[in-house]
């Protein structure tokens, strides 16, 4: 029988096999999860070469993708906020955005993790 390692802080979750590069049909998506699977979860990053994840704009539109916390699409400031903001759906630490479709619920949920987590994070990266 397997021995299952319990994460017990972000680190160690972010550590297991729970986040998988995938495709994301809305680019301006950085990432997103099953939300409220707590230790279950995956958080799937958008592996799209125009996508979020990697760029600040789709470059065949010109479209802007939203910044987070003053970052933008590719940079690790970025998606290291968007990681939380997903961390952040595991645990029900947010309420669920997956099922409004304007996004507002999503921007809310994502200033809740910069109000938060940028100073942590600028301070991580050393800016
Ligand atoms: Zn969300």
């Amino acid at each position: 029988m397997p021995i299952l390692t319990v994460p017990t802080t972000a680190a160690g979750f972010f550590q297991l096999d729970s986040v998988r590069p995938g495709p994301e049909p809305r680019l301006s998506v950085a990432a997103s999860s099953n939300e409220g699977e707590g230790m279950n979860s995956v958080i799937v990053t958008n592996q799209s070469p125009v996508g979020a994840w990697h760029h600040y704009r789709n470059n065949s539109t010109g479209e802007l993708y939203p910044s987070i916390g003053g970052y933008r699409g590719g940079n690790i400031g970025f998606q290291s906020l968007a990681l939380l903001h997903e961390l952040a759906h595991t645990l029900l630490l947010i309420p669920p955005d997956g099922g409004d479709p304007t996004g507002a619920m999503s921007r809310d949920n994502t200033q809740t993790i910069v109000d938060h987590c940028l100073t942590a994070v600028r301070q991580a990266l050393g800016n």
